[in-house]
Protein backbone atom coordinates (compact mmCIF):
# COMPACT_ATOMS: atom_id res chain seq x y z
CA UNK A 1 0.00 0.00 0.00
CA UNK A 2 1.16 3.51 -0.95
CA UNK A 3 1.50 5.73 2.12
CA UNK A 4 3.63 8.40 0.74
CA UNK A 5 2.52 12.26 1.51
CA UNK A 6 1.07 13.49 -1.63
CA UNK A 7 4.48 15.67 -3.33
CA UNK A 8 5.03 18.53 -5.53
CA UNK A 9 8.38 18.25 -7.33
CA UNK A 10 9.37 21.06 -8.97
CA UNK A 11 12.39 19.94 -11.33
CA UNK A 12 14.86 22.64 -12.43
CA UNK A 13 17.26 21.89 -15.35
CA UNK A 14 14.13 19.60 -16.55
CA UNK A 15 15.14 20.23 -20.39
CA UNK A 16 18.76 18.63 -19.18
CA UNK A 17 20.79 15.80 -19.93
CA UNK A 18 20.35 14.32 -16.36
CA UNK A 19 16.73 14.98 -16.35
CA UNK A 20 16.19 13.51 -19.82
CA UNK A 21 18.36 10.13 -19.24
CA UNK A 22 17.95 9.79 -15.59
CA UNK A 23 15.74 11.76 -13.28
CA UNK A 24 12.51 11.58 -15.74
CA UNK A 25 12.80 7.89 -16.66
CA UNK A 26 13.45 6.83 -13.31
CA UNK A 27 10.30 8.26 -12.13
CA UNK A 28 8.69 6.23 -14.59
CA UNK A 29 9.88 3.38 -12.92
CA UNK A 30 8.91 4.29 -9.94
CA UNK A 31 5.37 5.32 -11.38
CA UNK A 32 5.69 2.13 -13.26
CA UNK A 33 6.15 0.37 -9.94
CA UNK A 34 3.38 2.26 -8.18
CA UNK A 35 5.58 3.73 -5.80
CA UNK A 36 4.20 6.95 -6.11
CA UNK A 37 1.86 8.76 -4.62
CA UNK A 38 -0.71 8.64 -7.81
CA UNK A 39 -1.89 12.64 -6.76
CA UNK A 40 1.86 13.67 -6.74
CA UNK A 41 2.89 16.09 -9.30
CA UNK A 42 5.83 16.40 -11.23
CA UNK A 43 6.62 20.42 -12.40
CA UNK A 44 9.40 20.81 -14.94
CA UNK A 45 11.02 23.86 -14.90
CA UNK A 46 13.95 25.94 -17.01
CA UNK A 47 14.84 28.86 -18.85
CA UNK A 48 13.29 27.60 -22.03
CA UNK A 49 10.41 28.98 -23.28
CA UNK A 50 7.95 26.03 -23.96
CA UNK A 51 4.48 25.03 -22.96
CA UNK A 52 3.00 21.64 -21.31
CA UNK A 53 2.47 20.17 -24.51
CA UNK A 54 6.22 21.44 -25.93
CA UNK A 55 7.95 19.77 -22.67
CA UNK A 56 6.16 17.02 -23.03
CA UNK A 57 6.87 16.41 -27.01
CA UNK A 58 10.88 17.07 -25.72
CA UNK A 59 10.17 14.45 -23.22
CA UNK A 60 9.09 11.87 -25.63
CA UNK A 61 11.96 12.40 -28.04
CA UNK A 62 14.56 13.11 -25.28
CA UNK A 63 13.44 10.94 -22.23
CA UNK A 64 11.56 7.62 -23.39
CA UNK A 65 14.42 6.37 -25.04
CA UNK A 66 15.84 5.98 -22.34
CA UNK A 67 13.83 3.82 -20.12
CA UNK A 68 14.83 0.32 -20.91
CA UNK A 69 12.62 -2.05 -19.29
CA UNK A 70 9.23 -2.24 -18.04
CA UNK A 71 7.61 -0.24 -20.36
CA UNK A 72 3.89 -0.04 -22.23
CA UNK A 73 2.52 2.81 -23.89
CA UNK A 74 -0.30 3.07 -21.35
CA UNK A 75 1.78 3.34 -18.51
CA UNK A 76 4.01 6.05 -19.93
CA UNK A 77 0.55 8.08 -21.18
CA UNK A 78 -0.22 8.06 -17.42
CA UNK A 79 2.91 8.54 -16.16
CA UNK A 80 2.90 11.80 -18.61
CA UNK A 81 -0.36 13.00 -16.60
CA UNK A 82 1.59 14.26 -13.80
CA UNK A 83 4.01 16.45 -15.87
CA UNK A 84 3.34 19.83 -16.08
CA UNK A 85 6.00 22.64 -17.26
CA UNK A 86 6.75 26.39 -16.50
CA UNK A 87 9.86 28.36 -17.99
CA UNK A 88 11.35 29.57 -14.75
CA UNK A 89 14.85 31.54 -14.81
CA UNK A 90 17.10 31.12 -11.75
CA UNK A 91 18.31 34.66 -12.75
CA UNK A 92 14.37 35.89 -12.81
CA UNK A 93 13.06 36.79 -9.27
CA UNK A 94 9.78 37.44 -11.54
CA UNK A 95 9.37 34.04 -12.39
CA UNK A 96 9.63 32.83 -9.02
CA UNK A 97 6.64 34.46 -8.35
CA UNK A 98 4.96 32.37 -11.32
CA UNK A 99 6.34 29.13 -9.61
CA UNK A 100 5.22 30.21 -6.05
CA UNK A 101 1.55 30.87 -7.30
CA UNK A 102 1.37 27.67 -9.50
CA UNK A 103 2.62 25.51 -6.76
CA UNK A 104 0.89 26.98 -3.71
CA UNK A 105 -2.74 26.65 -6.03
CA UNK A 106 -2.36 23.27 -5.25
CA UNK A 107 -4.24 23.04 -1.99
CA UNK A 108 -3.24 19.12 -1.20
CA UNK A 109 0.18 19.29 -1.57
CA UNK A 110 1.82 17.75 1.76
CA UNK A 111 5.66 18.21 0.58
CA UNK A 112 7.33 20.15 -2.33
CA UNK A 113 10.61 18.62 -2.96
CA UNK A 114 12.91 21.22 -5.53
CA UNK A 115 15.58 19.10 -7.53
CA UNK A 116 18.21 21.68 -8.75
CA UNK A 117 19.73 19.29 -11.77
CA UNK A 118 21.25 22.84 -13.03
CA UNK A 119 24.94 24.09 -12.87
CA UNK A 120 25.89 24.44 -9.28
CA UNK A 121 26.90 28.11 -9.76
CA UNK A 122 22.72 28.96 -9.55
CA UNK A 123 22.02 27.10 -6.49
CA UNK A 124 22.69 30.47 -4.60
CA UNK A 125 20.38 32.61 -6.37
CA UNK A 126 17.48 29.78 -6.51
CA UNK A 127 17.23 29.35 -3.15
CA UNK A 128 17.44 32.93 -2.47
CA UNK A 129 14.84 32.97 -4.90
CA UNK A 130 12.70 30.36 -3.53
CA UNK A 131 12.76 31.61 -0.01
CA UNK A 132 11.74 35.28 -1.44
CA UNK A 133 8.56 33.65 -2.51
CA UNK A 134 7.79 31.68 0.19
CA UNK A 135 9.05 28.29 -1.34
CA UNK A 136 11.08 27.17 1.64
CA UNK A 137 8.65 26.46 4.80
CA UNK A 138 9.24 23.04 6.58
CA UNK A 139 7.54 20.66 3.85
CA UNK A 140 9.94 21.93 1.26
CA UNK A 141 13.26 20.21 0.41
CA UNK A 142 16.07 20.95 -1.30
CA UNK A 143 18.05 18.53 -3.66
CA UNK A 144 21.81 19.70 -4.80
CA UNK A 145 23.17 17.73 -7.64
CA UNK A 146 26.74 17.21 -7.65
CA UNK A 147 29.13 18.78 -7.62
CA UNK A 148 28.70 20.74 -4.78
CA UNK A 149 31.36 23.28 -5.54
CA UNK A 150 35.09 23.03 -7.04
CA UNK A 151 37.13 22.74 -3.23
CA UNK A 152 36.60 23.37 -0.19
CA UNK A 153 35.86 27.22 -0.02
CA UNK A 154 33.65 26.97 -3.12
CA UNK A 155 31.51 23.90 -1.25
CA UNK A 156 31.57 25.98 1.88
CA UNK A 157 29.76 29.22 0.23
CA UNK A 158 27.24 26.94 -1.27
CA UNK A 159 26.45 25.04 2.08
CA UNK A 160 26.40 28.51 3.62
CA UNK A 161 24.13 30.41 1.22
CA UNK A 162 21.81 27.50 1.21
CA UNK A 163 21.66 27.41 4.94
CA UNK A 164 20.52 31.20 4.66
CA UNK A 165 17.01 29.69 3.40
CA UNK A 166 16.78 26.10 4.30
CA UNK A 167 17.55 23.66 7.36
CA UNK A 168 20.01 21.22 7.07
CA UNK A 169 17.27 18.62 7.39
CA UNK A 170 15.91 20.07 4.60
CA UNK A 171 18.75 19.78 2.39
CA UNK A 172 19.72 16.52 0.17
CA UNK A 173 22.80 16.39 -1.38
CA UNK A 174 23.27 14.29 -4.51
CA UNK A 175 25.99 11.43 -4.74
CA UNK A 176 24.30 8.75 -6.95
CA UNK A 177 26.85 6.15 -5.78
CA UNK A 178 25.11 6.34 -2.25
CA UNK A 179 22.24 5.23 -4.22
CA UNK A 180 23.79 2.00 -5.10
CA UNK A 181 22.24 -0.84 -3.96
CA UNK A 182 25.72 -2.63 -3.52
CA UNK A 183 27.42 -0.12 -1.54
CA UNK A 184 24.13 0.04 1.01
CA UNK A 185 24.54 -3.42 1.42
CA UNK A 186 27.78 -3.52 2.81
CA UNK A 187 26.29 -2.47 5.99
CA UNK A 188 23.53 -5.64 6.17
CA UNK A 189 26.51 -7.77 5.08
CA UNK A 190 28.43 -6.58 8.28
CA UNK A 191 26.44 -5.98 11.40
CA UNK A 192 24.18 -8.70 10.18
CA UNK A 193 26.07 -11.29 9.66
CA UNK A 194 27.88 -12.77 12.91
CA UNK A 195 30.87 -13.98 10.76
CA UNK A 196 32.29 -10.73 9.26
CA UNK A 197 31.75 -7.81 11.90
CA UNK A 198 34.36 -9.83 14.08
CA UNK A 199 37.07 -10.43 11.73
CA UNK A 200 36.36 -6.57 9.92
CA UNK A 201 39.84 -4.93 11.53
CA UNK A 202 43.17 -4.27 11.59
CA UNK A 203 44.00 -7.99 13.23
CA UNK A 204 42.90 -9.61 10.20
CA UNK A 205 42.78 -7.57 7.33
CA UNK A 206 45.78 -6.87 5.84
CA UNK A 207 44.57 -3.95 3.23
CA UNK A 208 41.66 -2.35 1.83
CA UNK A 209 41.22 -1.60 -2.57
CA UNK A 210 38.37 0.39 -3.69
CA UNK A 211 38.74 0.97 -7.48
CA UNK A 212 36.70 2.82 -9.85
CA UNK A 213 38.20 2.22 -13.41
CA UNK A 214 36.15 3.59 -16.87
CA UNK A 215 37.23 2.72 -20.18
CA UNK A 216 35.84 5.72 -21.61
CA UNK A 217 38.22 8.78 -22.49
CA UNK A 218 36.93 11.97 -21.82
CA UNK A 219 34.77 11.64 -24.58
CA UNK A 220 32.64 15.22 -25.31
CA UNK A 221 33.34 16.29 -21.93
CA UNK A 222 37.03 17.16 -22.54
CA UNK A 223 36.73 20.56 -21.37
CA UNK A 224 34.42 20.21 -17.96
CA UNK A 225 37.47 17.01 -17.33
CA UNK A 226 40.35 19.18 -17.95
CA UNK A 227 39.17 21.95 -15.02
CA UNK A 228 38.21 18.89 -12.80
CA UNK A 229 40.44 15.79 -13.11
CA UNK A 230 40.09 12.48 -11.89
CA UNK A 231 40.30 13.63 -7.90
CA UNK A 232 37.94 15.65 -7.80
CA UNK A 233 35.76 14.08 -10.12
CA UNK A 234 35.51 10.51 -8.23
CA UNK A 235 38.09 10.83 -4.90
CA UNK A 236 36.46 13.84 -3.68
CA UNK A 237 32.98 12.09 -3.34
CA UNK A 238 31.98 8.56 -4.51
CA UNK A 239 35.29 7.12 -3.92
CA UNK A 240 35.81 8.61 0.16
CA UNK A 241 31.98 7.91 0.60
CA UNK A 242 32.79 3.59 -0.56
CA UNK A 243 35.65 4.06 1.95
CA UNK A 244 33.41 5.69 4.99
CA UNK A 245 31.08 2.34 3.85
CA UNK A 246 33.92 -0.25 4.94
CA UNK A 247 35.38 2.03 7.60
CA UNK A 248 32.93 3.07 9.50
CA UNK A 249 32.06 1.90 13.14
CA UNK A 250 28.29 0.60 13.93
CA UNK A 251 25.86 3.23 13.78
CA UNK A 252 23.94 4.01 16.37
CA UNK A 253 21.11 3.13 14.26
CA UNK A 254 20.06 3.17 10.63
CA UNK A 255 18.60 7.00 10.90
CA UNK A 256 20.22 9.64 8.82
CA UNK A 257 22.30 11.02 11.12
CA UNK A 258 23.80 7.50 13.23
CA UNK A 259 24.80 6.96 9.56
CA UNK A 260 26.49 10.19 8.40
CA UNK A 261 27.84 10.85 11.79
CA UNK A 262 29.47 7.13 11.61
CA UNK A 263 30.90 8.06 8.12
CA UNK A 264 32.12 11.67 9.44
CA UNK A 265 33.99 9.93 12.35
CA UNK A 266 35.85 8.09 9.63
CA UNK A 267 36.62 10.74 7.86
CA UNK A 268 38.07 13.06 10.80
CA UNK A 269 39.88 9.85 11.00
CA UNK A 270 41.53 10.25 7.59
CA UNK A 271 45.40 10.54 8.14
CA UNK A 272 46.15 14.26 6.43
CA UNK A 273 48.62 14.15 3.80
CA UNK A 274 51.62 16.32 4.00
CA UNK A 275 53.33 17.33 1.02
CA UNK A 276 55.82 14.67 1.47
CA UNK A 277 53.34 11.63 1.82
CA UNK A 278 51.26 13.41 -1.44
CA UNK A 279 54.77 12.89 -3.37
CA UNK A 280 55.19 9.22 -1.98
CA UNK A 281 51.92 8.00 -1.19
CA UNK A 282 49.88 9.49 -3.78
CA UNK A 283 50.27 8.79 -8.13
CA UNK A 284 48.62 11.13 -10.23
CA UNK A 285 48.93 10.08 -14.16
CA UNK A 286 47.53 10.82 -17.80
CA UNK A 287 46.99 8.12 -20.53
CA UNK A 288 48.75 7.96 -23.40
CA UNK A 289 47.76 6.36 -27.24
CA UNK A 290 47.03 3.14 -27.19
CA UNK A 291 45.09 0.43 -29.05
CA UNK A 292 43.75 3.17 -31.53
CA UNK A 293 43.34 5.55 -28.84
CA UNK A 294 44.29 9.12 -28.41
CA UNK A 295 46.47 10.19 -25.72
CA UNK A 296 44.77 12.54 -23.03
CA UNK A 297 47.27 15.52 -24.37
CA UNK A 298 45.51 14.55 -27.95
CA UNK A 299 42.25 14.90 -27.19
CA UNK A 300 40.28 17.59 -28.76
CA UNK A 301 39.65 20.75 -26.34
CA UNK A 302 42.82 19.56 -24.07
CA UNK A 303 45.36 21.92 -24.10
CA UNK A 304 48.94 20.08 -25.16
CA UNK A 305 50.67 21.47 -21.90
CA UNK A 306 47.47 20.03 -19.77
CA UNK A 307 48.42 18.66 -16.24
CA UNK A 308 44.84 17.75 -15.26
CA UNK A 309 44.91 13.81 -14.23
CA UNK A 310 42.94 11.59 -15.48
CA UNK A 311 44.24 8.80 -13.25
CA UNK A 312 45.02 8.84 -9.31
CA UNK A 313 46.10 6.16 -7.08
CA UNK A 314 46.09 6.83 -3.34
CA UNK A 315 47.62 4.98 0.22
CA UNK A 316 45.10 6.77 2.69
CA UNK A 317 45.76 6.03 6.16
CA UNK A 318 43.13 5.77 9.22
CA UNK A 319 44.00 6.85 12.01
CA UNK A 320 41.71 4.91 14.57
CA UNK A 321 41.88 1.72 16.79
CA UNK A 322 40.40 -0.24 14.29
CA UNK A 323 42.27 0.76 11.05
CA UNK A 324 45.62 1.64 12.18
CA UNK A 325 48.14 0.39 9.99
CA UNK A 326 46.00 -0.79 7.57
CA UNK A 327 46.55 0.89 4.33
CA UNK A 328 43.38 2.00 2.30
CA UNK A 329 44.15 2.17 -1.26
CA UNK A 330 41.58 4.10 -3.52
CA UNK A 331 42.41 4.32 -6.96
CA UNK A 332 40.24 5.71 -10.51
CA UNK A 333 40.92 6.98 -14.06
CA UNK A 334 39.77 6.77 -17.50
CA UNK A 335 40.72 4.18 -20.17
CA UNK A 336 41.77 1.72 -18.02
CA UNK A 337 41.73 -1.74 -18.81
CA UNK A 338 38.31 -2.91 -17.12
CA UNK A 339 35.21 -0.47 -16.34
CA UNK A 340 34.42 -1.73 -12.46
CA UNK A 341 33.33 -0.47 -9.45
CA UNK A 342 34.89 -2.16 -7.00
CA UNK A 343 35.84 -2.97 -3.18
CA UNK A 344 38.25 -5.59 -2.31
CA UNK A 345 39.18 -6.60 1.62
CA UNK A 346 42.54 -8.52 1.77
CA UNK A 347 42.71 -10.70 4.63
CA UNK A 348 46.16 -11.28 6.67
CA UNK A 349 47.75 -14.68 5.55
CA UNK A 350 50.24 -14.98 8.46
CA UNK A 351 47.97 -16.05 11.16
CA UNK A 352 47.97 -19.78 11.01
CA UNK A 353 51.41 -21.37 9.49
CA UNK A 354 49.13 -24.72 8.91
CA UNK A 355 48.28 -23.52 5.59
CA UNK A 356 50.63 -20.84 4.59
CA UNK A 357 49.90 -18.55 1.55
CA UNK A 358 46.37 -19.29 2.27
CA UNK A 359 45.21 -15.56 1.45
CA UNK A 360 41.00 -15.15 1.63
CA UNK A 361 39.28 -11.73 -0.15
CA UNK A 362 36.05 -10.50 0.04
CA UNK A 363 35.28 -8.49 -3.25
CA UNK A 364 32.27 -6.65 -3.20
CA UNK A 365 31.60 -5.58 -7.12
CA UNK A 366 29.31 -2.66 -7.80
CA UNK A 367 29.96 -2.39 -11.66
CA UNK A 368 30.01 -4.01 -14.17
CA UNK A 369 27.96 -7.13 -11.50
CA UNK A 370 26.58 -6.56 -8.50
CA UNK A 371 28.17 -9.33 -6.61
CA UNK A 372 29.90 -10.23 -2.94
CA UNK A 373 32.14 -12.95 -3.43
CA UNK A 374 34.68 -14.44 -1.15
CA UNK A 375 37.98 -16.56 -1.71
CA UNK A 376 37.29 -20.18 0.80
CA UNK A 377 39.95 -22.78 1.15
CA UNK A 378 39.11 -26.39 0.86
CA UNK A 379 40.95 -29.59 0.73
CA UNK A 380 42.10 -30.57 -2.44
CA UNK A 381 40.68 -33.97 -3.44
CA UNK A 382 42.78 -37.35 -3.34
CA UNK A 383 45.21 -37.88 -0.68
CA UNK A 384 47.10 -34.40 0.09
CA UNK A 385 45.79 -32.16 2.91
CA UNK A 386 46.69 -29.58 0.35
CA UNK A 387 44.31 -26.12 0.63
CA UNK A 388 42.78 -24.98 -2.57
CA UNK A 389 40.87 -21.88 -3.12
CA UNK A 390 37.33 -21.54 -4.28
CA UNK A 391 34.56 -18.73 -5.17
CA UNK A 392 31.44 -18.33 -3.40
CA UNK A 393 29.75 -15.63 -5.24
CA UNK A 394 26.18 -14.33 -4.28
CA UNK A 395 24.92 -12.21 -7.37
CA UNK A 396 22.84 -9.21 -5.84
CA UNK A 397 20.81 -9.43 -8.92
CA UNK A 398 19.76 -12.80 -8.46
CA UNK A 399 19.84 -13.67 -4.88
CA UNK A 400 16.95 -11.70 -4.50
CA UNK A 401 13.72 -12.09 -6.57
CA UNK A 402 12.09 -8.44 -7.70
CA UNK A 403 12.71 -5.58 -9.45
CA UNK A 404 15.99 -3.88 -9.12
CA UNK A 405 15.37 -0.29 -8.93
CA UNK A 406 18.54 2.20 -10.32
CA UNK A 407 19.95 4.36 -7.84
CA UNK A 408 18.28 7.74 -8.71
CA UNK A 409 14.89 5.93 -8.95
CA UNK A 410 15.92 4.93 -5.18
CA UNK A 411 17.07 8.67 -4.48
CA UNK A 412 14.21 10.11 -5.76
CA UNK A 413 12.12 8.03 -3.44
CA UNK A 414 13.97 8.73 -0.63
CA UNK A 415 14.02 12.26 -1.08
CA UNK A 416 9.67 12.32 -1.96
CA UNK A 417 9.60 10.14 1.31
CA UNK A 418 11.74 12.39 3.34
CA UNK A 419 15.07 10.21 4.33
CA UNK A 420 18.30 11.60 4.58
CA UNK A 421 20.53 8.90 5.26
CA UNK A 422 21.50 8.42 1.47
CA UNK A 423 22.37 12.12 0.85
CA UNK A 424 25.48 13.89 2.49
CA UNK A 425 25.20 15.83 5.10
CA UNK A 426 27.26 19.37 5.18
CA UNK A 427 30.07 18.81 7.37
CA UNK A 428 30.62 15.03 5.57
CA UNK A 429 30.86 17.04 2.25
CA UNK A 430 33.07 19.49 3.87
CA UNK A 431 35.40 16.83 6.03
CA UNK A 432 36.12 15.35 2.40
CA UNK A 433 37.14 18.17 0.42
CA UNK A 434 38.98 18.99 3.52
CA UNK A 435 41.40 15.53 3.04
CA UNK A 436 41.63 16.45 -0.85
CA UNK A 437 42.56 20.12 -0.62
CA UNK A 438 46.60 19.25 0.06
CA UNK A 439 46.56 17.09 -2.80
CA UNK A 440 45.21 19.77 -5.23
CA UNK A 441 47.27 22.23 -3.47
CA UNK A 442 50.22 20.75 -4.08
CA UNK A 443 49.96 19.61 -7.12
CA UNK A 444 49.05 23.12 -8.25
CA UNK A 445 52.69 24.03 -6.99
CA UNK A 446 54.70 20.58 -7.90
CA UNK A 447 57.19 20.69 -11.01
CA UNK A 448 56.46 17.16 -11.06
CA UNK A 449 54.74 15.83 -14.33
CA UNK A 450 52.30 13.21 -14.07
CA UNK A 451 52.98 9.83 -14.79
CA UNK A 452 51.98 8.26 -17.96
CA UNK A 453 50.09 4.98 -18.98
CA UNK A 454 48.92 3.79 -22.09
CA UNK A 455 45.41 3.52 -22.80
CA UNK A 456 43.81 0.43 -22.19
CA UNK A 457 45.85 -0.80 -19.33
CA UNK A 458 46.10 -0.92 -16.34
CA UNK A 459 47.25 2.26 -15.26
CA UNK A 460 50.90 3.55 -14.12
CA UNK A 461 54.05 1.49 -13.00
CA UNK A 462 54.01 4.02 -10.37
CA UNK A 463 50.82 2.66 -8.72
CA UNK A 464 51.91 -0.65 -8.79
CA UNK A 465 55.17 0.48 -7.31
CA UNK A 466 52.96 2.10 -4.16
CA UNK A 467 51.83 -1.35 -3.50
CA UNK A 468 54.85 -3.14 -4.17
CA UNK A 469 56.41 -1.34 -1.49
CA UNK A 470 53.72 -2.68 1.33
CA UNK A 471 54.20 -6.27 -0.20
CA UNK A 472 50.86 -5.58 -1.49
CA UNK A 473 49.57 -6.10 -5.49
CA UNK A 474 46.66 -4.77 -7.07
CA UNK A 475 43.39 -7.12 -7.36
CA UNK A 476 45.16 -7.82 -11.15
CA UNK A 477 47.93 -9.00 -9.89
CA UNK A 478 47.41 -10.68 -7.34
P1 LIG B 1 22.66 20.45 -18.92
O1 LIG B 1 22.33 19.36 -19.87
O2 LIG B 1 23.62 21.50 -19.34
O3 LIG B 1 21.28 21.14 -18.52
C1 LIG B 1 21.23 22.31 -17.77
C2 LIG B 1 19.80 22.62 -17.40
O4 LIG B 1 19.82 23.83 -16.66
C3 LIG B 1 18.90 22.84 -18.60
O5 LIG B 1 17.61 22.34 -18.33
C4 LIG B 1 18.84 24.36 -18.69
O6 LIG B 1 17.63 24.85 -19.21
C5 LIG B 1 18.88 24.72 -17.23
N1 LIG B 1 19.32 26.10 -17.06
C6 LIG B 1 20.44 26.70 -17.53
N2 LIG B 1 20.45 28.00 -17.19
C7 LIG B 1 19.31 28.22 -16.50
C8 LIG B 1 18.74 29.36 -15.89
N3 LIG B 1 19.35 30.56 -15.91
N4 LIG B 1 17.55 29.23 -15.28
C9 LIG B 1 16.91 28.04 -15.25
N5 LIG B 1 17.40 26.93 -15.81
C10 LIG B 1 18.58 27.02 -16.43
O7 LIG B 1 23.19 19.88 -17.55
P2 LIG B 1 23.03 18.41 -16.95
O8 LIG B 1 24.05 17.54 -17.57
O9 LIG B 1 21.61 18.00 -17.03
O10 LIG B 1 23.48 18.62 -15.45
C11 LIG B 1 22.65 19.20 -14.47
C12 LIG B 1 23.33 19.11 -13.11
O11 LIG B 1 23.52 17.75 -12.79
C13 LIG B 1 24.72 19.75 -13.06
O12 LIG B 1 24.95 20.25 -11.77
C14 LIG B 1 25.64 18.56 -13.30
O13 LIG B 1 26.90 18.77 -12.75
C15 LIG B 1 24.89 17.48 -12.56
N6 LIG B 1 25.20 16.14 -13.03
C16 LIG B 1 24.94 15.75 -14.29
C17 LIG B 1 25.23 14.48 -14.72
C18 LIG B 1 24.91 14.00 -16.10
O14 LIG B 1 25.12 12.80 -16.36
N7 LIG B 1 24.41 14.84 -16.99
C19 LIG B 1 25.82 13.57 -13.83
C20 LIG B 1 26.08 13.99 -12.53
C21 LIG B 1 25.77 15.26 -12.13
P3 LIG B 1 17.45 25.26 -20.75
O15 LIG B 1 17.84 24.03 -21.54
O16 LIG B 1 16.01 25.55 -20.84
O17 LIG B 1 18.35 26.41 -21.01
Amino acid sequence: MNKQTNFDLVLFGATGDLAMRKLIPNLYQAHAAGLLNPEGRILGVSRSKLDTAGFLRQIESDAKVHIKKNFSEEMWNSFLKRIQYLTVDVTHRADFDKLAELVKARKNTENVIVYLSTAPTFFTQACANLAAVGLNGKNVRVVLEKPLGTDLKSSQKINADVAEHFEESQVYRIDHYLGKESLQNLIPLRFANVFFEPVWNKDFIKSVQITIAEQLGVEERAEFYDATGALRDMVQNHMLQMLCFVAMERPKSLAGDDMRDAKMKVLKALKPLSPADIDVNVIRAQYTAAEGHAGYLEEHNVPADSRTETYVAIKAEIENERWQGVPFYLRTGKRLAAKTAEIVLNFREDLDDLFPNTPNRLIVNMQPRETVSTCVFIKEPGSSMNAMPVEMVIDLAHAVEGRRAEAYELLLREVIDGRLSRFNRRDELEAAWEWVMPIMEHWAKSPVAPHQYAAGSWGPQAARDLLAKDNNAWLEDQ
